[in-house]
């Protein structure tokens, strides 16, 4: 199983793509997010991950960075159907806001033959909070994080070979989701910027928290490793050497800042 990173920004970057990320595992694949629009189609083109490999999306929460692009991911899928190139379902998991949003959007703005597939092979699974599922080789457990601004969720995931993985959504990892979270073998978090550039990115104005802050949480829980993203794209070339430093200082397990399209093994 690996991570392809399609995006690592936070919601208003013009030089990486939005935080969004697929699970690859024998040539199939399972989105989590899509970024805020048809930039999610280049960046899948980029990776080489084709749609009609794709099992299906998480989308955690219905801000535009995260969920527009799942419109775009819809729209093709949709058309594949129509058009008799996909039988095979493809499945969208996300809380009920995410669906209202969704099916909004997509009965307002895509061609009526795309929503006949709606329902079936086009499937939608509204979660609630500790709702479990299957994808790809691993189970998963999708939880409220109990954010103040916004419904989202973040979600546990159990691989066959019994690597934990957590995700925290785009916000720090909260106290009551610890049960969730406690010592997994990897945490996938929000790091809006680095602690000395408070001033600038204001990570706490919009319930982001700084590489240290991110790193304490990963300690916090006793995670064997961290990986950092929704960032902001000031400081890109000196990212993951600046933000894995100052990790460093908060934190005693592997530190992973990645570039788009960089592919972990998990
Ligand atoms: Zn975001």
């Amino acid at each position: 199983m690996r991570i392809v990173m399609l995006g690592t920004g936070h919601a208003t970057v013009t030089k990486c793509y939005n935080t969004c990320y697929a699970y690859e595992e024998d040539g199939r694949s399972f989105l989590v997010d899509a970024g805020g629009g048809n930039g999610i189609l280049s960046q899948l083109e980029k990776a080489g991950l084709e749609l009609a490999d794709m099992e299906g999306m998480f989308i955690t929460h219905a801000h535009t960075d995260h969920v527009l692009g799942a419109v775009w991911i819809i729209r093709m899928v949709a058309a594949s159907m129509h058009r008799g190139q996909r039988s095979r379902p493809f499945t969208v998991y996300a809380n009920e806001k995410v669906m209202r949003v969704l099916g909004t959007i997509a009965d307002m703005c895509l061609p009526a033959p795309y929503l006949k597939q709606f329902g079936e092979p086009l499937r939608f699974v509204t979660l609630q909070h500790g709702d479990e599922f299957d994808v790809l080789s691993m189970r998963w457990t999708a939880f409220d994080i109990e954010s103040e601004k916004e419904p989202q969720m973040g979600y546990r995931a159990v691989l066959a070979n019994g690597t934990v993985i957590g995700c925290t959504g785009d916000e720090p990892a909260h106290a009551v989701n610890d049960p969730y979270l406690t010592g997994v073998d990897w945490l996938l978090t929000e790091a809006f910027c680095l602690s000395e550039d408070e001033e600038t990115f204001h990570p706490h104005a919009k319930n982001h928290s700084t590489v240290k802050e991110a790193a304490a949480s990963a300690q916090r829980l006793g995670c064997k490793r961290v990986l950092l993203y929704h960032t902001e794209d000031a400081t890109l070339p000196t990212r993951r050497q600046a933000y894995t430093a100052e990790a460093r200082t908060a934190y005693d397990g592997e530190i992973f800042v990645p570039d788009d399209l960089e592919t972990i093994e998990v």
